[in-house]
C-alpha cells in the first residue's frame, strides 16, 4: 500500500521541500512512511500574504458561490474516500474501519457547512425615529490560523476549513507533523474544487514556532485550536495578548454515570467500543466509569468480558478492532498512570502493559477502585484505559462528576425520566449523551466548558466562529 506523497501548499502551489522536516513514522511498525518538510520563515510569510490576498478575493464571492466550491471538494472526497483512509491509518495507526468513517464523516461536515454558510442573516433592529435604518450584518472575521490534532487528522482539521471557508474568510493551517496525510488530502480536494490561490494554506513545522509567528501577525484575525490544556491555555494568552478571536477545543476526562435501572449488558455494547475507539486518544474519550453499586460487578463483568475479546493490531488488517497508541509518548503515559494508580490501590483487572516492541501497543485496560488522588484520576489519559467506582446516589454520582476542572463530554445512563431531567440540569460539561452515544455531528454543537475551551465546532455555533457583527445605522441624506 502506498503512502501518499508529503507536501505543502501556499498560494494555490504544492511545495514538497523545506529547510527542516521530519520523518513520518508508521506506529505499528516504527517504520518511516516519508519526509515531511518543514515551512522556512519565508514559506510562512508567503501563506499570511497569501492568506490577506486570498481573502480579499473570498470575501466577495457570494455564499451561493462558495457553497459550490465547497460542495465540489465534499464530492472529491467521496471518491478518495479508500485512498485516503488507508494514509490514515498508516500515519496514525486507527484500525482501518474507524479510519473509512473518519473519512466519509469529512464531506458531510462540508456540505452542511456550504448550506449553513447561505443562512448567514443578518437582522433589522427598529430604530427610534422613522426614517433611521438601522441593521447587523454578519461578515467573515478575516484570516484564520488554525491548529489541528494527531488523533482525528482528517476530522480535527475539516471542522475549521470548511467552517472558515463557508463564513468567507480565508485560512492558513498548521496539520499535524506526526499524522499529516489527510490534511494533505483535504487540501487537495479544496485545490481540485477549485478553491482561488491563497485561500487555503497549509503548513507544518515546530508547532511552537508556527503559533508564536502566526498568532502575531495583523494579517491573522482569528486563531482555532484543537489540542492539550496546556497548549492551549498558552495559545489563548497569546491570543488576548494580539486581540484575536478564538475558539480553543482542548481536553477533557469524560465522565459516564451508570444507574441501577439499565440493562448493564446493553450499555456494555454502547460504551465498550466507544471506549476504546481510536485507542481512547480521543477528547471526549469515556474515562472515568461511575456505576451505581448495584449493578457494578454485572456492568463490570460484561465490560471486562468486551476488553478482552478486542483484537488490537496492525489498523491495515481487517480483523483489529484497537490499534497502536499514535507516538511512543502516550506508551509512556499510559504506563506512568498505570503505575501510579495501582501504587495508590487500584486494582488493575485487565491490561496495563505494552505489548511486544514493535510498533506502539498497549493493552485495553481496566482498573477498578481507583482512588480521586491516582493522576489518572485527574490528569486526562487519552488512552485505552477505563477507571471505576461505585456511586450510591445521584447526588455523590453528580458531585464525582464534577469534580473536576475539565468539562467537555458526558455520558450517562438511566431509565427513569427525573434521574435523565437531573442529568441534563445539573452536569458541568458543555455536552452530554444520554442513554445513546451521539455527539460530534455536523449539525450539533461541539465544545467543552471551564479548562476545555472555549467556543463550538458544528452546529450554527461552528459558523458564528468565522463571523464579526458588523452595526449599521442610517438615514436617507
Ligand atoms: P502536546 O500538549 O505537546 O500537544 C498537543 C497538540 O498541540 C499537538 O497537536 C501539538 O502539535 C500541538 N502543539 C503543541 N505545542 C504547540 C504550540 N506551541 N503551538 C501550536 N500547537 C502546539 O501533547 P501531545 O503529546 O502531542 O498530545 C497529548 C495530549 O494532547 C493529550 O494528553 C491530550 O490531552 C491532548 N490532545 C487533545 C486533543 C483533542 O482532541 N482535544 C487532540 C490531541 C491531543
Amino acid at each position: 500500500m502506498e503512502y501518499p506523497k508529503l507536501r505543502m501548499y501556499i498560494d494555490g502551489q504544492w511545495i514538497d521541500r523545506g529547510k527542516d522536516g521530519e520523518d513520518v513514522i508508521n506506529p505499528a511498525t516504527g517504520k518511516v512512511l516519508g519526509r515531511l518538510p518543514y515551512a522556512t520563515t519565508a514559506d510562512l510569510d508567503r501563506a499570511l500574504a497569501a492568506a490577506d490576498k486570498g481573502f480579499k478575493e473570498w470575501r466577495k464571492v457570494s455564499p451561493y458561490d462558495r457553497s459550490k466550491v465547497l460542495r465540489k471538494a465534499a464530492e472529491l472526497l467521496r471518491e478518495r474516500r479508500e485512498a485516503i483512509a488507508i494514509g490514515l491509518t498508516m500515519d496514525q495507526g486507527k484500525p482501518i474501519a474507524e479510519a473509512r468513517i473518519e473519512v466519509a464523516a469529512a464531506p458531510d461536515h462540508i456540505d452542511w457547512y456550504a448550506e449553513e454558510g447561505r443562512r448567514t442573516y443578518g437582522r433589522i433592529i427598529p430604530g427610534r425615529a422613522d426614517n433611521i435604518m438601522q441593521f447587523a450584518k454578519r461578515e467573515p472575521i478575516g484570516p484564520v490560523a488554525a491548529f489541528t490534532p494527531w488523533n482525528f487528522p482528517m476530522n480535527q482539521a475539516v471542522r475549521k476549513v470548511a467552517a472558515a471557508l463557508a463564513a468567507g474568510c480565508s485560512i492558513i493551517l498548521k496539520g499535524p507533523e506526526e499524522t499529516p496525510s489527510a490534511c494533505v488530502a483535504l487540501v487537495q480536494a479544496f485545490h481540485d474544487a477549485g478553491v482561488p490561490a491563497g485561500v487555503v494554506n497549509l503548513v507544518f513545522g515546530v508547532p511552537a514556532k508556527i503559533s508564536e509567528y502566526l498568532i502575531p501577525s495583523p494579517v491573522i484575525r482569528k486563531i482555532s485550536f484543537t489540542g492539550s490544556v496546556p497548549v492551549g491555555k498558552h495559545l489563548a494568552s497569546m491570543a488576548g495578548k494580539y486581540m484575536k478571536r478564538a475558539t480553543m477545543e482542548l481536553g477533557g476526562h469524560s465522565p459516564v454515570l451508570i444507574f441501577d435501572d439499565v440493562d448493564p449488558a446493553k450499555v456494555v455494547s454502547m460504551i465498550g467500543p466507544f471506549k476504546y475507539r481510536n485507542a481512547g486518544q480521543v477528547c471526549i474519550s469515556p474515562t472515568r466509569f461511575y456505576v451505581h453499586e448495584a449493578v457494578h460487578d454485572k456492568f463490570l463483568a460484561g465490560f471486562l468480558e468486551y476488553t478482552k475479546s478486542l483484537k488490537v493490531g496492525d489498523g491495515l488488517d481487517a480483523a483489529t478492532r484497537m490499534g497502536p497508541m499514535a507516538n511512543p509518548r502516550r506508551i509512556d503515559a499510559m504506563e506512568t498512570f498505570v503505575a501510579d494508580a495501582a501504587k495508590q490501590g487500584a486494582k488493575v483487572e485487565t491490561g496495563g502493559k505494552r505489548i511486544g516492541n514493535q510498533g506502539y501497543f498497549f493493552e485495553p485496560t481496566v482498573m477498578t477502585d481507583v482512588p480521586d488522588t491516582a493522576r489518572a484520576m485527574t490528569e486526562e489519559p487519552f488512552g485505552p484505559v477505563a477507571l471505576f467506582q461505585r456511586f450510591s446516589s445521584f447526588d455523590d454520582a453528580m458531585a464525582r462528576a464534577n469534580r473536576l476542572p475539565f468539562g467537555l463530554a458526558s455520558y450517562a445512563f438511566a431509565k427513569s425520566a427525573k434521574t435523565v431531567a437531573d442529568l441534563s440540569a445539573q452536569i458541568d460539561s458543555g455536552m452530554i449523551s444520554i442513554n445513546h452515544i451521539g455527539l460530534a455531528q455536523p449539525e450539533t454543537p461541539f465544545g467543552g466548558i471551564k479548562d476545555s475551551g472555549y467556543g463550538h465546532e458544528g452546529g450554527i455555533e461552528g459558523l458564528d466562529a468565522y463571523l464579526a457583527t458588523k452595526f449599521v445605522t442610517q438615514v436617507g441624506a
